[in-house]
Order: structure tokens, then sequence, then C-alpha cells
């Protein structure tokens, strides 16, 4: 919405009140040097632009995620696209920013966001380096050459969001800023300072010291990793031309949103795992909003996190708004979270581009046929075709001591992004013991080893799960569906699981036991794919009856759910919650299952009774 300081005679904006979507344009960096030196001399990205392959209207890009890995692939409709070999933000800029300017000498607001994963180049697109300045620092020499020739004058703020508070970064201590609706419902932020500039030394002066005082943390995916969403806002006044005092105020945001985290691979814990699932929580919030505005829905749910409320007279109305969604080229997960989150209802469905077509392993397509008709028998393809393949291990954060608060250099580019993926990965191999087997003579046994308190012990297992859930089985556990016992595919009503056939303890050493533990691990598939098919088909009622899902989580569901079914557990990430607490969220569900079969089930005594 327009600001006025003091109200022009001639209104300078427009009477079309039709809302602006929320352009959404993708950046893949460049490789760093230690990403490409030792392992692989000429990596290929995972993200690339299809030509007109997929896409209807030639206004936009058809966006290609494929990870070299496996055959798992995705394809998002984008506005643009700006690859590794655009390196230099200043064709961003011209073609993305600055068309959004002249509108902010009318009274018009505007925001620019830089979304994106912890290391996949917010900062660098934002503020930028002395030699490739970032949107910021272009946006605000354009905006001062403007004030030039119109008689306009800018001012500064810079603050940040973090933990849904707000701090003013031009104040020496980082006052908070409390934030105040008034009475016509217009967010205020009372006492943020606000910085006359005229040059860019000006700017320069006063940004470097606001940026020094933003949150910043070494986290296992970067050395200052941001934690706050850093919000830059150029106001700029200018005179209504009417000889008389009054101005119209337009002013433009630029967002250094904080990284939204993959804790499994952050090594978070304690406080960055707090402030973690709070940032995760408010771009899920941001999401919504821009979902809702690009789908026309009536009601956007501004009010969701501090950031949208305080953004919500420059995010749709007659505001523009443009996300710079900022990928790794070297991470496939990550880079779908991105896009998809940002670009919610622009996934392309059953995509399948002509030269991946024949990747699919011929064995793997006979074993899916195979479940599938099994399935169908049971009367379960429906559920089946809904769940695809489990996209990421769903290991455990490590117990990593805290890391420490560090200052942050003016420019990104004196500091190196850390690549402790495989670092982090393999601590936290070595600190779990393998999933202890289960004592078939206490009733506990198979519900507590299977769902230990949120951990997934042992990484083979997870293998097991996705393996066995893309239809793959692994090799040491060589069942075919069709000899699985019908029992495993039904953990919710079963008349007597499984376990209780084996004939003595002396069989559950050696094959049998191993047999035993596959059959436990296709057990926990079957009950994971029965608690997303749930999800994904539940209403928010029966939602609200399973355990650990409260209103607002059920309201989530609902909404992650309306563009992208949920896949695997770990889609659950996207609303905000940390992998522990979707797998502590799964355990009680399917602890209640237990709970609620206590009644019919056989006692303790009488499975050992069985074993005799
Ligand atoms: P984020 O803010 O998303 O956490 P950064 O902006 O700090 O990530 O970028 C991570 C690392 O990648 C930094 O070392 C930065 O210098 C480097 N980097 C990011 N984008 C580029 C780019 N376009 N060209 C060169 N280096 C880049
Ligand atoms: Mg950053």
């Amino acid at each position: 919405m327009a600001n006025q300081t003091v109200k022009c005679s001639t209104p300078t904006k427009s009477t079309n009140y039709s809302i602006s979507k929320v352009r959404v344009i993708v950046r893949v960096r460049p490789f760093l040097f230690h990403e490409i030196s030792g392992k692989n001399d000429d990596p290929k990205p995972c993200i690339s632009v299809l030509d007109q392959e997929c896409e209807s209207s030639s206004e936009e890009v058809a966006v290609y995620l494929k990870d070299k890995d496996t055959s798992r692939n995705e394809c998002y409709r984008l506005d643009s696209f700006f690859g590794q070999e655009d390196n230099n933000v200043s064709q961003i800029f011209y073609r993305e920013v600055s068309p959004l300017i002249p509108g902010i000498f009318r009274g018009y607001n505007a925001t620019v966001f830089a979304y994106g994963a912890t290391g996949s180049g917010k900062t660098y697109t934002m503020q930028g380096t002395d030699e490739d300045p970032g949107l910021m620092p272009l946006a605000m020499s354009t905006i001062l050459t403007m004030c030039q020739s119109t008689g306009s004058t800018a001012e500064i703020s810079y603050y940040e969001v973090y933990m849904d508070r707000c701090y003013d970064l031009l104040e020496l201590k980082g006052k908070e800023i409390a934030v105040l609706d008034d009475k016509n419902g217009q967010i205020h932020l009372r006492g943020l300072s606000q910085v006359p500039v005229k040059s860019m030394s000006e700017f320069y002066e006063t940004f470097s010291c606001g940026i020094q005082r933003r949150k910043v943390a070494h986290t296992g995916l970067n050395d200052v990793s941001s934690r706050s969403h850093g919000v830059l806002v150029i106001a700029v006044s200018t005179p209504c031309g009417d000889g008389s005092e009054a101005v119209v105020t337009g002013k433009l945001n630029l967002i250094d949103l904080a990284g939204n985290e993959d804790n499994r691979r952050t090594c978070n814990e304690g406080i960055r795992l707090l402030e973690s699932a709070k940032i995760n929580q408010s771009l899920f919030a941001l999401s919504n909003v821009i979902y809702a505005l690009n789908n026309n829905k009536t009601r956007v749910p501004y009010r969701e996190s501090k950031l949208t409320r305080i953004l919500q007279d420059s995010l749709g109305g007659i505001s523009r708004a443009l996300m710079v969604a900022c990928l790794n080229p070297g991470e496939y997960q990550e880079s779908v979270h991105t896009v998809s989150l940002a670009a919610r209802s622009r996934h392309v469905s059953n995509f399948v581009p002509s030269s991946h077509k024949l990747e699919t392993p011929k064995v793997r397509m006979d074993m899916e046929a195979k479940l599938l008709a099994w399935l169908d028998s049971r009367g379960k393809t429906k559920s089946a075709q809904r769940i695809g393949p489990f996209n990421s291990p769903f290991t455990s954060k490590t117990l990593g001591s805290l890391s420490s608060v560090k200052k942050a250099s003016v420019y990104p580019s004196s500091v190196k992004a850390k690549g402790s993926t495989k670092q982090g990965a393999s601590k936290a191999k070595e600190r779990f013991a393998p999933v202890p087997f289960i004592n078939l003579n206490n009733n506990e046994g198979l519900a507590d080893a299977c769902l230990e308190t949120g951990e997934i012990a042992d990484k083979s297992n997870i293998e097991a799960i996705e393996a066995s859930a893309d239809g793959i089985v692994p090799v040491s556990n060589t069942f075919l569906p069709d000899q699985l016992c019908p029992a495993l595919f039904e953990p919710v009503t079963p008349q007597r699981p499984c376990i209780l056939k084996s004939p003595n303890k002396s069989e559950m050493v050696g094959p049998s036991l191993d047999k035993f533990h596959a059959r436990s691990s296709n057990l926990k598939t079957s009950l994971i794919q029965e608690y997303i098919g749930f999800l994904n088909t539940a209403s928010k009622e029966e939602l609200l009856e399973l355990k650990g899902i409260g209103l607002k989580m059920a309201e989530y569901i609902l909404e992650l759910r309306e563009t992208s079914p949920l896949k695997s557990l770990s889609d659950l990430e996207k609303i905000g919650l940390s992998s522990k607490q979707v797998y502590n969220l799964f355990s009680k569900a399917a602890r209640g299952i237990f709970d609620r079969l206590e009644d019919s089930s056989p006692s303790s005594s009488d499975i050992y009774k069985l074993n005799q």
C-alpha cells in the first residue's frame, strides 16, 4: 500500500487494485572451490532449465532438478532462471529489480527476498562483494541517482527478525522494536531508526555497521550462517509536484532471509536447533502468504509470523514482490525443498523428461509393478500410489557441541561455506549403535525397538526403509512383496502379529533373526506409508485425533498437502518441524496404535507361551 506522509492533492497511484503476484526466480550459485577440488573436478549442477519442454506459457521457464545419484527428478514452472554462468548479480538487478524502482517514487512499496538453504548464496546475492555488488547496494545506487532528477530524498532502516522478535540494526545496541497495529490495521515499527542517505559512501558507512550487528553463527554448513531475517528498507519521499510541501513515500524492502535448514545436515543442537525451528516456521508462513497471493485466495495468512505481519503493507495488494530462490548446484534435496516452497503451486506433476525415461532400472519397475499388484489385491493401491519414493535419509542429529556466535564480516566473500555434509553424516553414524534387536518376550519390544524416541539409530536401517519403500528390497532382506506376511501391511488391525509365529527361541539367531529384522523393517516402512497416506487424506478432525497433532499443525498439514502431497516423513519438515520432531510425531502415532491394541493383543505371558 502506498504511504503518504502529507497527502498529495494529485493521486499518484493507479486505481487498479488487482492483487499482484509474487514473481519467483531461481539463482544457482557456482560450485565453490572446495566443492570442486578433491572429489570431482567437473561437477554437474543438479538444476537446469528446460527449453520450453514442459511449459505452457512462454513467460515462464521450466526448471528441472535431477539427483545424479538416483533417478529422482522434479520440474517447476518459474518466472526466470539465472544459472551458474550468469554469475553477475547485476543481471538479476537490471532484469528483475530495477523495474520495481520507479514505482517506489510514485508511492508504491516493493519487496525483494533472497530465499534458500544456508550456504546457497542469499547473502552474496543481497549484499554482494566489492567486485560484485549485491542487490542492496545496486538498488541504493539506482535510487540515489533517481533522487537527483526527481528531488526525492532517501532514508534507510535496517532491522532483523530473530526468533520472532524485531531488532534495529542501526542502533548501537540492536534495540528491540515493538511491532504495533494502528486502528486502520497498519503496522508500525515503533522507534525504528531511519537514516537519511545522500551518497553511496554514506550508505556503506551506515549499512556495514548494521551488518556487523546481525546475528550470525557458525553452523555445519556455513561459517557465518545468518540466524535472522535481515531487512533493509529504502524509503523514498518524492514531492508531489503540486507546489505544496506534500510528499509521497514508497519503500523498497530488500530481505536476506535466514536459511531454511535441514537439521540432519547442520548438526544443530540447543539454541541453534531452536533458532532453526523458528526460522523454518517463519519461512513456511512466508510460503503460505506467497501461495495465497499467487492463487488468489481470499484469506492471506499474514499474521502467522512476525515477518509476514511486518511485511503486510509490502506484500500483495498493489505492492510488487520478487522472490529470488537461491540454490546450491550440488544439493538436490535441498534445492527441491527450496523451490517447492517458493513455488508451491507451480509444480509440474507427471513430468518425465525424455532423456531420462529409460533410466529407471527394469528390475525396479518389476518390483514396483509386483508390489502394486499385491497391494491392489489387498485393496491398498490407492494409498500406495500416493506414496512416492522416500526422498531423503531420515538421520538423527548428532551431538556436536554448542556453536559459538561469530561476528560477520561486511562481505561474505571473505568467508567460505563449510562443506561438512559428509563429515556430519559419518560422525552421526559413528555415534549411534545399530538398532537393538527386539525381545520377543516383552510385548513392548516391537514398538520400542522400532520407534525409539525420535531417533533412527542406524543408517543401514534407513537404507532398508528407503529401499523397500521404493520397491527395491535390500540385498540382505531378500523378500519379494508377495512373500511378505500380510500382517506387515496391516499394522492397524493385525489379528495376530506375524512375529508370534516364530517357532522357538533357538530359531531367533542366524537367518531367522535376519528375517525377523527385515520384517520389522518392512513393518515400519508399511506403518510410515500408512501414516503418510493418512496425513494426505484425513480431514482436520481426523488429524486432530492422532496423537501429537494439534490444531495449528493440522492446519499446516492441510495447507501443505493441497499443493504438494506428502511423499515421505521428511516432507513434514516443510511445516517447520525438525527431523527429530517429525520422527517423534510419527512415534507418538505409532505408539497410539499399540496402545489401542493392548486390550485385544495377547499379553506378554501369552507371547511367552507361544514361544515355548
Ligand atoms: P547464504 O547466505 O545463503 O547462507 P552465502 O551468501 O553466505 O550463503 O554463500 C555461501 C558461500 O558461497 C559464500 O562463501 C559465498 O561467498 C559463496 N557464494 C555464494 N554465491 C556466490 C556466487 N554467485 N559466486 C561466488 N561465490 C558465491
Ligand atoms: Mg547468509
